[in-house]
């Protein structure tokens, strides 16, 4: 059964585009290399109506699919399992930008489009599409989707589900369903594109996707500023709220210990203030009227900011290439933390307001129960999103960390973020990582619901089985 099928795929998509042997890490290994694989067969068809036929194929031979894009995903829900059972259906090779209609403010492309392709296809055009982060150059729109990928621009343009107008999936029948229409308004009944935003591959395979576009700013301005305390980090939000309005863009959080590592690992980049600041906090400025106007309000912002005890130094970037370098600082933080050793890590949501608290009591619980423990913090705190993530202790045997006290760590953190009202999972997903548990984190008739739309869409269960629900 398994060379029949094997056989019927490579009729389908071309024997060139069926991989199984040779070395498949790329597709078979998670980013986190936290996991590794086997797949029956990596698949990687080049149209829809090739992705309809090679889920028909695998629905007949009862087989598992796992799709995958860029495979950059955090959680463990793109790559295969270890049976040598599932096959891997790779979007890479759809990258075609289908269309770029400039007055309806859309664009249609693939799904295996790389998300800075998307990007350079909107400004090619001369406009926006704001999604952006620090994976852009490898992940693609289709795992953005399926993840409803959040990033660094979230506090004013939402996160994929915010800028995405329609879909294009195949279902786990193999069935084709066309919802690219590209409209604001569509009131015809239950919202079937919100049901695949987000939903990991476990109810279809996306594969192109209708997306919103906006007028570029006139200036884009980056500052950095110095901060003393978790606290007035988030007091820093609201004056910049207030000041900045729509025009605040951006507003990353990033620990002294997290700006350590990268000054460590990367000494070619300049992290502004790392000695002396427990805090530094990213800010982006987007700015219709004017570079002269954007820059006036940024000082006026950060002024006030010193003034009242909020601040105690900032740096506002002169050119677009320094500006390049204080975004490159933060997004080179998740490959320091990488490179000094395996963490445990963590991406959570808690009302901004509850944040200081969140993070004192937290930190206290963590350093009590391993000392010497290292927490790397950082993350998009205008939308109360940390990657509040742990390290082991210096000189630790890392591994043996991981093994011994990852569960205890877990418990810890997320028993926290339980109690401050927030989520276990704010913009990375679930995939097999987290599955185990929703049980104990998500309500149960939310989790009966979600049960039923599964069962309904995908009655066989061969839609990436073991992620985000289990059983
Ligand atoms: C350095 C780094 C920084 C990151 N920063 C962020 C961040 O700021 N914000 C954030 O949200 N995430 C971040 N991520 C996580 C990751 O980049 C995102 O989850 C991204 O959206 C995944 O896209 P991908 O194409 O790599 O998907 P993959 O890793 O290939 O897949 C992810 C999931 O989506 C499913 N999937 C993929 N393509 C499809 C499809 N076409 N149809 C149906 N299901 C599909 C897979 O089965 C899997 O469950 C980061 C990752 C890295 C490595």
């Amino acid at each position: 059964m398994k060379a029949a099928l094997i056989e019927q795929l490579r009729s389908i998509v071309g024997a060139a585009q069926v991989l199984t042997d040779g070395d498949l890490t790329a597709w078979e290994q998670d980013w986190r290399k936290r996991v590794r694989g086997k797949a029956l067969a990596v698949v990687r068809p080049g149209s829809t109506a090739e992705v309809a036929a090679v889920v028909r194929a695998c629905a007949g031979a009862g087989v598992s699919i796992v799709p995958q894009g860029g495979n950059t995903g955090l959680v463990c829900g793109g790559t295969p399992d270890e049976s040598g059972t599932q096959v891997v259906l790779s979007l890479q090779r759809m990258t075609a930008v289908r269309s770029i209609d400039r007055e309806n403010l859309t664009m249609t492309v693939e799904a295996g489009c790389i998300l800075q392709s998307v990007q350079e296809a909107a400004q090619g055009a001369g406009l926006l599409f704001p999604l952006s982060l620090a994976a852009e150059g490898s992940c693609t729109i289709g795992g953005n989707l399926a993840t409803n990928a959040g990033g660094t621009q979230v506090l004013r343009y939402g996160n994929a589900r915010e800028l995405c107008l329609g879909l294009e999936v195949v279902n786990a029948q193999g069935e084709i369903w066309d919802g690219l229409a590209g409209l604001r308004k569509d009131n015809t009944g239950y919202d079937l594109r919100q049901l695949f935003i987000g939903s990991e591959g476990t109810l279809g395979v996306i594969t192109a996707a209708t997306l919103k576009l906006y007028p570029q700013p006139a200036a884009a301005l980056t500052a950095w500023a110095a901060v003393p305390s978790m606290a007035l980090a988030v007091q820093l939000l609201e004056l910049a709220n207030e000041r900045l309005a729509a025009g605040l863009t951006g507003f990353e959080v990033m620990g002294q210990f997290a700006l350590s590592l990268v000054a460590k690992h990367h000494p070619q980049l300049r992290v502004p203030f790392v000695e002396d600041s427990p805090w530094g906090v990213l800010l982006e400025n987007s700015d219709h009227e004017s570079e002269a106007h954007a820059r006036a309000q940024f000082e006026g912002l950060l002024e006030a900011a010193m003034e009242a005890g909020v601040v105690t130094d900032a740096v506002v970037a002169e050119n677009l290439a320094q500006a390049h370098q204080l975004w490159h600082v933060r997004e080179s933080i998740p490959l320091a933390q990488a490179e000094e050793g395996l963490n445990i890590k963590h991406d959570i949501s808690v009302p901004i307001s509850r944040i200081p608290a969140f993070c004192e009591e937290t930190d206290a619980l963590l350093t009590a129960a391993i000392p010497g423990v290292r927490l790397v913090n950082f993350g998009h705190l205008g939308d109360g999103n940390l990657h509040y993530n742990v390290q082991a202790p210096e000189h630790g045997d890392a591994a043996a960390f991981l093994r011994g006290e990852e569960a205890r760590v877990n418990a810890i953190v997320h028993d926290q973020v339980h109690k401050f009202g927030g989520s276990i999972s704010a913009e990375h997903g679930v995939g097999s990582l987290k599955a185990d548990k929703l049980p104990k984190y998500k309500s149960p008739v939310a989790l009966s619901m979600m049960r039923a739309i599964k069962q309904a869409l995908d009655p066989r269960g061969t839609m990436n089985p073991g992620r985000v629900l289990l059983g």
